[in-house]
């Protein structure tokens, strides 16, 4: 290529260089960015030493123009760390190592007339298949700025074909060469950013989501929290009319001997078998969540006592039947059930629950007892027995 398009391929791709800069100096990009902003600049060094036509500069000048595509393709071996890029590392390797062979030893093989062309293959075939590598990736929600990433580096390659064909005597107007590496360089500038933003933003994201698992969902039986459960339910009880739901309170009985008995793993299965059966019993729009303990917590939305004891029968059913399964002896749930009240908040409720449940332990446990009446007054009405144990 001539010296004027050198120069300015290496003033464009400064430009871009400038601005990857810049913006991650000011936005502390992921790690990456600055070891993908001085290969850059390492880049444009290239170019300009080739431009500068000194002999003794050519050959770290190829060096330093080789390895953008390297750096390039590293950066997006990490960058696709978990979604796995079309290719292995290995080819990586071994296209690396063509293109250097062909840029170092081909010139002193070929014909006087080939050899110049040499370094300019080797260049065409790394960032060729740097573009190719980009272009099957992963078409994930970072597939649209890796598109036009890999296309910009196809564009770069072989943008300067046409004019070594045309030859000499085609006069490419200097501000035409200008504009479209300007363009190119834009393009570039513009994926990295859009790359880097898409990334930020996903972590930022994720580290939301795992957050809000964190405080929200109990990190042994995988559900609702005290916490989280009473938001839901007040949520529920403003979206319907809250004597429409039924509020259960429930509890393992003699959760202390399993414990005792069969270690505090085998307690912990117990639990996590509570909390399965009850996402296997409830409807998706039913609310449910871990009080505390051995103790839980839910609310039946449109339903009626007499369907929320036949549920509660249900789990403990369920629960009594899958226990060997996991090398438990059967186990028995206690529960407290109340309609809510008009206007009934979700804590008064569970205080009026709570009644109900230990008036069900009183009972004998190992069934369900229903609370009307107030808290000071409750008045205790169906008291059903559950599951084998119940005699
Ligand atoms: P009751 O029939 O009256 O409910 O008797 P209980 O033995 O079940 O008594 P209680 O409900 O008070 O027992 C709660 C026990 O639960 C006490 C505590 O050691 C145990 N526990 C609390 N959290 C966990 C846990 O995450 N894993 C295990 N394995 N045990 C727990
Ligand atoms: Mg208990």
């Amino acid at each position: 290529m001539e010296p004027a398009t050198l120069w300015v391929a290496a003033a464009a791709g400064g430009l871009t260089a400038l601005s990857l800069t810049a913006f991650g100096l000011r936005l502390q990009r992921h790690r990456g960015w600055h070891w993908w902003t001085a290969a850059l600049w390492a880049a444009c060094a290239g170019i300009a030493a080739t431009a500068s036509g000194l002999p003794w500069l050519q050959a770290p000048a190829l060096i330093l123009l080789l390895q953008w595509p390297v750096v390039t393709l590293l950066g997006l071996r990490r960058f696709h760390a978990r979604a796995a890029l079309p290719l292995s590392g290995a080819v990586d390797g071994a296209v690396l190592a063509a293109g250097a062979a062909l840029a170092v030893a081909a010139p002193l093989l070929m014909a006087d007339a080939l050899r110049p062309l040499a370094p300019a293959a080797a260049t065409l075939l790394v960032h060729l298949y740097a573009a190719a590598i980009v272009l099957a990736g992963p078409g994930d929600r970072e597939a649209v700025p890796m598109r036009w990433l890999g296309l910009t580096i196809a564009a770069t390659a072989l943008a300067p074909l046409p004019f070594t064909w045309l030859g000499p005597d085609v006069a490419v107007p200097p501000a035409a060469r200008a504009l479209a590496a300007m363009a190119g360089a834009l393009v570039t500038a513009f994926v990295a950013a859009t790359l880097a933003c898409e990334r930020s933003e996903r972590q930022l994201r994720d580290t939301h989501r795992r957050l809000r698992t964190l405080a929200n969902i109990d990190t042994l039986t995988n559900v609702p929290n005290r916490r989280h459960f009473h938001e839901l339910a007040t949520q529920a009880l403003r979206a319907d009319e809250p004597s429409s739901a039924t509020l259960l309170m429930f509890d393992i009985d003699e959760f202390k001997l399993i414990n005792d008995h069969f270690g505090h793993a085998a307690g912990d299965r117990a639990l996590c078998l509570v909390s399965g059966s009850l996402r296997e019993h409830l409807r998706a729009h039913d609310i449910a969540g871990r009080h505390g303990g051995d103790e839980f917590a839910a609310l039946l939305r449109g339903t009626r006592v007499a369907d929320a004891m036949t549920i509660a029968g249900r789990i403990v059913a369920a629960l009594q039947r899958q226990a060997e399964a996991v090398a438990l002896p059967p186990f028995s749930l206690s529960f407290g059930v109340v309609q809510m009240l008009p206007a009934e908040t979700i804590d008064d409720a569970l205080r009026r629950a709570d009644l109900a449940l230990y008036e069900a332990k009183r009972q004998g446990r190992s069934r369900a007892v229903s609370a009307e009446g107030d808290e000071e007054r409750p008045v205790f009405g169906e008291s059903r027995r559950l599951g084998l144990l119940a005699a």
